[in-house]
C-alpha cells in the first residue's frame, strides 16, 4: 500500500470530529425524515416482496373466502355500478344454511336503492345476524354510510378508508376515527369484523400482542402499518357471478369470514402497496390478517438505528481513509450486505428498520473521503514531480528533467508535418550556456556571492525565452536551453539578447563591481537532419568550446566537430 495514504492521512482530529458531528446532526434532524421519507417507505418496500417470496403465506388464510365482484360477474349480470341489491339478498340467502362465521361487505349500500331489493336485502342481513357492512370518510371528512334500512340490522359497520402516502401508495390504516370533540366515532372495518371474530376461538393461538385492538402498551394507537404478506392470488377466491349461479362446497363456507368485494378493474379500486398493485378489497384482507394473529409491525428503538447507522457511516469513513478506493468500496460493500442482512432479519421478526439513510449517508461520506484523497493524492504527487524536476538553488530545470523532455520534444519534431526548409516548426534549437572566468569570480567575491550570480543570470535567461522552452541548469555553472520550433538563426538572435543582458546587468559586491560575461554554443535538430538527445548536446557544447577558444564573451553556432 502507498506509504503516503497511512492512517489517519494527515486529518487532524479535528477534521474527524467534524465529519462525525455531521454524521449525527444528519441522523437526528429532521433532515432525512423530510427529504428521504418516500424513498425509506421505497425501500423497505423491497423487504415486503423479499419476505414475500421467502416466507410462508399466513396460514390464517385457510379461514378467509373472498367473493369477487370481477369483471366476469360484471360482464355476466349485464348492470352499471352499483349492482341491484337485490343479487346480495341472494348471495346471503345461499350462504346461510352453510353457516359462515363473519359475512362481510367491502362497500356501502348508499341511499336507496329499488325498494323491493333494499327490503329484500335488510331482510336477509337480519336473519344472517353476522352480516358486517362497510362506511367510508369523504375526503371533506363526512362518513358515508349505509342506508338506514340496511345498516340497523346489521351486526357492524366500519370503515374501510387506508392511508394514501404521497407516493399513492398504501402502507398505513387508521385504528379508530374520531370526532370532533375527539370522541370515538368508528372503528376500522377489520375490528368490526374481528369483533363479531371474537366470540369464537380461533383454529390458532392468537399471539398476546392481539389481546387488545385499539390500545396497546397502554397508548392509544390511531394508526398502524399494515403488515402486508398477501396478494390476491393467495386467498381462497370464488366469483360472485359463479356463486350465484353454482353455489360454493359447504366447507369452503363453514365457520370463515366471507368478504364481498370488488376485484374488477373497471370499479377502479386498485391501489399501490408494498407488494405491488392490489385490489383495495385485498388491502384490507391483509389488514384483517395482521389483526386477527397480531401479526404487526412493530417500531424498531430509535437508538438501535441511530447506533447501526453511525456504525456503518463509521465504517465507510474509515475504508475511504484507510483503503485506496477500490479495496475500500469493496469492504464498505461487504459491510453494506451484511447491515442490510441484519435489517432483513429484523424485519422478519416485524421490526421494520430504516437502512436506506445509513446506506446513503455512509456510501455518500465514503465518496466524499475518496474524492478528496484522490484530489490531494493528485496534488501532491505534481508537487513531488515539481520538486524532483526542479534545481533548487535557480528554480530552473535540472538535468534529470532535460533528460525527460527533450527526448520527448525530439519525438514531437519527428512528428510535425512541415517538410520545407524554414519550417519553423521542424526545428529545434539546443543552446549550451556557460558563465565566463566563474571561477576566478567565486574566488574573489566568495561562494554565496557566485550563488547570488547563477540566480541572477538563470533569471536573466527566463526572462528571454518563452514559456514553453526549457531551460535547465545542466551543470555548476552551465545552462541548458531547448528551444522547441526554433529554427538556429533565430536561437542565435536570443543567445545574443541573454549575452548582451547579463553583460551590461550590474553585479555587485560591496562596493566592487564584478563584471560578468557568458559564452554560448547553438546546436539544432531538423527533421530531416535529427539527432539523438546525446549528440545534440555534445554538438552545442562543441560549439560552446569554440566561442570560448575564439575568445569567451560571444555566441557560436555549431559548424561541425574538431578533428
Ligand atoms: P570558463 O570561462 O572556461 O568556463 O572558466 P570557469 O572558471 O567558468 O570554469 P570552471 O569549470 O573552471 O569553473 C567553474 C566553477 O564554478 C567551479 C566551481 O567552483 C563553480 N561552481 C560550480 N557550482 C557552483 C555553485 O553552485 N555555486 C557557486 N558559487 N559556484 C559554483
Ligand atoms: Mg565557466
Ligand atoms: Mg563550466
Amino acid at each position: 500500500m502507498n506509504r503516503l495514504v497511512r492512517w489517519p492521512f494527515r486529518f487532524s482530529k479535528i477534521q474527524i470530529l467534524i465529519f462525525l458531528a455531521l454524521g449525527i446532526t444528519l441522523f437526528l434532524t429532521p433532515l432525512p425524515e423530510r427529504f428521504l421519507k418516500i424513498p425509506v417507505l421505497k425501500a423497505q418496500d423491497f423487504f415486503f416482496t423479499l419476505r414475500y417470496h421467502v416466507t410462508a403465506p399466513p396460514k390464517l388464510l385457510s379461514q378467509i373466502l373472498l367473493v369477487s365482484i370481477d369483471e366476469k360477474s360484471i360482464a355476466a349480470l349485464n348492470e352499471r355500478w352499483p349492482l341491484s341489491r337485490a343479487h346480495y339478498a341472494d348471495l346471503l340467502e345461499r350462504l346461510m344454511p352453510a353457516a359462515p362465521k363473519v359475512i362481510a361487505f367491502d362497500f356501502v349500500f348508499s341511499g336507496r336503492g329499488d325498494p323491493l331489493g333494499d327490503f329484500r336485502l335488510a331482510q336477509a342481513i337480519e336473519r344472517t345476524h353476522n352480516v358486517v357492512l362497510a362506511s367510508f370518510v369523504g375526503p371533506d371528512g363526512s362518513v358515508i354510510i349505509s342506508e338506514e334500512e340496511i345498516r340497523s340490522v346489521a351486526a357492524g359497520s366500519g370503515v374501510v378508508n387506508k392511508i394514501l402516502d404521497s407516493d399513492l401508495t398504501v402502507r398505513r390504516a387508521k385504528l379508530k376515527y374520531q370526532d370532533e370533540h375527539g370522541n370515538l366515532a368508528a372503528l376500522p372495518w377489520e375490528i368490526e369484523i374481528l369483533r363479531q371474530f371474537q366470540s369464537v376461538s380461533l383454529s390458532f393461538p392468537r399471539k398476546r400482542e392481539s389481546r387488545n385492538w385499539v390500545t396497546r402498551s397502554s397508548r392509544v394507537m390511531t394508526e398502524e402499518r399494515i403488515n402486508f404478506r398477501l396478494k390476491p392470488a393467495d386467498v381462497d377466491q370464488i366469483s360472485f357471478h359463479e356463486f350465484l349461479t353454482k353455489g360454493v362446497e359447504a366447507s369452503r363456507v363453514k365457520d370463515k369470514i366471507i368478504v364481498i368485494g370488488t376485484t374488477a378493474s373497471a370499479l377502479h379500486d386498485y391501489y399501490g402497496t408494498p407488494l405491488g398493485f392490489m385490489p383495495g378489497v385485498v388491502i384490507n384482507l391483509n389488514f384483517l390478517a395482521n389483526l386477527i394473529s397480531g401479526d404487526h409491525l412493530r417500531e424498531l428503538p430509535k437508538l438501535f438505528e441511530i447506533l447501526a447507522g453511525l456504525a456503518l457511516l463509521a465504517f465507510g469513513l474509515f475504508f475511504a481513509l484507510r483503503f485506496d478506493a477500490l479495496r475500500g468500496a469493496v469492504y464498505l460493500g461487504i459491510s453494506s450486505a451484511t447491515f442490510l442482512a441484519i435489517f432483513f432479519l429484523l424485519f422478519l421478526f416485524n421490526y421494520p428498520g430504516d437502512f436506506f439513510t445509513p446506506l446513503v449517508g455512509s456510501w455518500a461520506g465514503f465518496a466524499c473521503i475518496a474524492l478528496y484523497r484522490s484530489f490531494r493524492m493528485r496534488i501532491e504527487n505534481a508537487t513531488l514531480k515539481g520538486k524532483v524536476e526542479t534545481d533548487p538553488l535557480t528554480s530552473l530545470y535540472n538535468r534529470r528533467a532535460l533528460e525527460d523532455r527533450l527526448p520527448a520534444e525530439l519525438e514531437k519534431l519527428t512528428l510535425t508535418k512541415g517538410e520545407r526548409r524554414g519550417d519553423i516548426s521542424s526545428e529545434l534549437s539546443v543552446m549550451m550556456i556557460d558563465i565566463d572566468d566563474f571561477k576566478k569570480l567565486n574566488d574573489t567575491f566568495g561562494h554565496p556571492f557566485g550563488d547570488d550570480v547563477l540566480r541572477s543570470v538563470a533569471f536573466l535567461i527566463r526572462q528571454n525565452i518563452r514559456s514553453d522552452d526549457i531551460a535547465v541548469r545542466y551543470g555548476g555553472e552551465e545552462f541548458c536551453i531547448v528551444l522547441p520550433s526554433t529554427q538556429k538563426e533565430i536561437a542565435f538572435q536570443i543567445a545574443e539578447k541573454i549575452r548582451r543582458a547579463v553583460c551590461t546587468s550590474k553585479h555587485t559586491y560591496v562596493n566592487l563591481a564584478a563584471s560578468l560575461s557568458v559564452s554560448v554554443g547553438i546546436a539544432s535538430a531538423r527533421k530531416d537532419e535529427l539527432f539523438a538527445m546525446a549528440s545534440l548536446i555534445r554538438a552545442a557544447d562543441e560549439a560552446l568550446y569554440q566561442a570560448k577558444h575564439q575568445g569567451k564573451n560571444q555566441t557560436v553556432l555549431f559548424s561541425g566537430f574538431r578533428n
